[in-house]
């Protein structure tokens, strides 16, 4: 038997070694996105800028559908910082994680399994057979699949999410045809919303660097009707 907080530490020191959580319940990706995956990990694109528009963009979609769903219930805002409709970003340069935090709609478990993993669109193959007949990377938020684009810089994803309907989750990958959900024991409450935690790839470490970061959001939020905080760690 072990305490809660034993199984606490574990936790973490398994996170920053990159390893899923033990205690997870695996899936396997359908295979048409496990497919778009090894592309996206293995692909020599240059402009890995991309992930960026992709991430600021699906944060955008899930504060749209809060807003929206507010418009009849205000109380679906719930209160406090919850009622910020902002986006977040964060970069730890020791960790080498940046992350991307939203306070719009968030996801269940069952949006984590279905919406990041299990079901395909009709837009996967799609994209597949364009990328196979040398189609353009940067296209790819068009086909429906923008959120994979993270792969294209870093090696282990995790995404921490709460909607009101449910309790916090995470959802974790490499990448490497499966990924995991669970209940997030560890991470502070997010009372509303995703954060996705990019650990980024070694060659993709210029995403840590504040400069690139700041040019980067600055051209990608030109339409974006949320504010965007960024919020580096000083090193
Ligand atoms: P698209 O945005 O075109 O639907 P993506 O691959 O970018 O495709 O995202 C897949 C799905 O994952 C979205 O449709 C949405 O349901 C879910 N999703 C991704 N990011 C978020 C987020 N930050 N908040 C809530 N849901 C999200
Ligand atoms: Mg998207």
């Amino acid at each position: 038997l072990s305490t809660d907080s034993e199984v606490t530490k574990r936790e973490a020191e398994s996170i920053s070694r990159k390893t899923l959580r033990s205690n997870a319940e695996k899936f396997e990706f359908q295979a048409e996105v496990s497919r778009l995956m090894d592309i996206i990990i293995n692909s020599l694109y240059s402009n890995k800028d991309v992930f960026l528009r992709e991430l600021i963009s699906n944060a955008s979609d899930a504060l749209d559908k809060i807003r929206f769903l507010a418009l009849t219930d205000k109380e679906v805002l719930g209160e406090g910082d919850n009622t910020k409709l902002e986006i977040l970003m964060k970069l730890d340069k020791e960790k080498k994680i940046l992350s991307i935090r939203d306070r719009g709609i968030g996801m269940t478990k069952d949006d984590l399994i279905k919406n990041l993993g299990t079901i395909a669109k009709s837009g996967t193959s799609a994209f597949v057979e364009k990328m196979q007949t040398g189609g353009d990377l940067n296209l790819i938020g068009q086909f429906g699949v923008g959120f994979y684009s993270v792969y294209l810089v870093a090696d282990y994803v995790e995404v921490i999410s709460k909607h009101n309907d449910d309790i916090q989750y995470v959802w974790e990958s490499k990448a490497d045809g499966s990924f995991a959900v669970s209940e997030d024991t560890w991470n502070e409450p997010l009372g509303r919303g995703t954060e996705i935690r990019l650990h980024l790839r070694d060659e993709a470490k210029e995403y840590l660097e504040e400069d690139k970061l700041k040019e980067l959001v600055k051209k990608y939020s030109e339409f974006i009707n949320f504010p965007i905080y960024l919020w580096a760690s000083k090193q």
